[in-house]
């Protein structure tokens, strides 16, 4: 039996409450035709890899959540595998939800997807997409699928290998041999390894899995399917020099393309002049705008919240700053408070300490590089947290900062039913969940605050309100219960 959430009463009451709203959501929902998730203009291009952009769509029921990374391009033929290949992750993950339907609901488990991505540039507009999906629908332990595209946006195609390789017999073989050499290389692997099912994943070039870079070729296995579940997914990574002889000419000349290295040069410390202590007797709110940073939407909320002069906290993912860090400094250069949401947007419950720790430290770190500033709050994905979570934000240093008002704006993605729903629960000290991510949040965002200005409301960042509640020694004020 797991345990997935210890929340305090006044989080039992709010839950309450958000059912009976629900549904009056889904009526409205009902009524306002649902926006679609690909941004309809053109993407401006803020992202570190020009041409390619990012964005983490996470969802979640009863019975699972999800999070999956999704790059895209202006190309559709290049975006198409890629959906493809995203969306049978989909269908095998919701699948396994409805055979183990029972069981989670008596395990009180909730299923979770995973879909991430390691982007490397490895010549100029040429990208490779390493995507790992894991998912867990009930069982001990989850599965991990690998996948990787490489794209070559100066052709506006996904590379095949005839186009990296010269295909021939001699080629096959020399790469079939130079990959048994590389997993044998390696200590951790090789005694796993079952050569029968290895013989068998190499035999044909269509069903390799690879990437390239100018150190590596890389051939991905699944789990299982060269070894021992215990080895997990594997990674045959050959030396760039032992490939060379085979190499397509025309991409050869492009992988000598000089790569720059990432500017890593730490930015200066912005202070916090606005930051200063609140008046008791203020009437104060929080806006939360989480997964962000995204290009379409960010831009539009910071204009807004600057014509206002007013303060938010945005629940960064990694993931997302990895991909667009002069966005997440301009946030910060805004004046407004940075938190940290993790760096893939996990179900953080369902992992070990160690595991959760890194999914914290690696975006505190990545969001640090981008900002100058190490994030100095925690929102865990899904709002699920534990004890170990609780451990992991208590050691970096992060109070986990949760919500009172829920904009259901990730359901309803209507402008109206966002501006109805936080106008009908916001109150004195309420947090309210939004996100930087779906157009129909920037669309509500003016009308929202020009509410609530008329109410009297001043909008503040998290930590001015916490500081507030410190100073009153009183706790936070969640919406309008009892
Ligand atoms: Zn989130």
């Amino acid at each position: 039996m797991i345990r997935r959430m210890k929340w305090p009463g006044w989080v039992v009451l709010l839950l309450v409450l958000a059912v009976c709203i629900l549904g009056i959501n889904q009526v409205l929902a009902k009524y306002s035709s649902a926006e679609s998730d690909e941004p309809e203009e053109k993407t401006p291009d803020s992202s570190v890899y020009p041409g390619l952009n990012l964005q983490t769509k996470t969802k979640e029921t009863d019975l699972y959540t999800t999070s999956i990374s999704q790059p895209y391009t202006e190309i559709s033929s290049i975006n198409q595998p890629i959906n493809q290949w995203i969306n049978n992750q989909k269908e095998t993950f919701i699948k396994s939800v409805k055979q183990n339907k029972q069981t989670l609901k008596q395990n009180d488990f909730r299923a979770h997807l995973n879909i991430q991505v390691d982007t490397q540039k490895i010549a100029e507009k040429i990208y490779t997409l390493e995507f790992s999906a894991y998912q867990i629908a009930g069982g001990a332990n989850g599965t991990n699928t690998v996948k990787s595209f490489t794209i070559d946006l100066t052709e506006n195609k996904i590379l095949k290998l005839d186009d990296v390789l010269d295909m021939n017999k001699e080629t096959i073989e020399q790469i079939q041999k130079l990959t048994k050499e590389a997993l044998y290389r390696d200590k951790d692997v090789k005694p796993y390894i079952m050569n029968d099912l290895l013989e068998k994943a190499l035999q044909d070039p269509k069903d390799w899995e690879w990437s390239i870079n100018n150190k590596n070729m890389t051939l991905y296995f699944d789990e299982y399917e060269i070894a021992a579940g215990a080895a997990g997914e594997i990674r045959a990574a050959i030396p760039i020099d032992e490939i060379k002889p085979y190499l397509n000419e025309t991409f050869a000349k492009k992988l000598d393309v000089k790569i720059p290295e990432k500017d890593t040069q730490d930015k200066e410390e912005t202070d916090h002049p606005n930051e200063s202590a609140l008046h008791p007797d203020g009437k104060y709110i929080a806006l939360t705008f989480d997964d962000g940073p995204d290009p379409n939407v960010t831009p539009r909320i910071l204009e807004t919240l600057q014509k206002h002069d007013a303060k938010a906290t945005f629940f960064m993912l990694g993931s997302q700053v990895e991909y667009y860090p002069e966005l997440a400094n301009k946030v910060e250069e805004a004046g407004h408070e940075i938190g940290n949401h993790t760096m893939h947007h996990q179900d953080l419950t369902i992992n070990q300490q160690p595991a959760i720790k890194q999914e914290v430290q690696q975006a505190s770190d990545i969001i640090q590089q981008a900002t100058g500033q190490a994030p100095s709050l925690f929102r865990p994905p899904y709002g699920a947290s534990n004890k170990t979570v609780e451990k992991v934000a208590e050691k970096m240093d992060t109070p986990i900062s949760m919500w009172s008002v829920d904009s259901l704006d990730w359901k309803s993605r209507n402008a109206d039913a966002v501006h109805k729903e936080v106008m009908a629960n916001a109150a004195p000290g309420s947090i309210v969940l939004l996100h930087d991510i779906h157009p129909s949040t920037a669309d509500a965002l003016p009308e929202v605050i020009a509410s609530l200005e008329k109410e009297g409301y001043q909008m503040v960042t998290v930590s001015q309100l916490l500081q507030l509640w410190n100073e009153q020694g009183i706790g936070p004020y969640y919406g309008k219960i009892g």
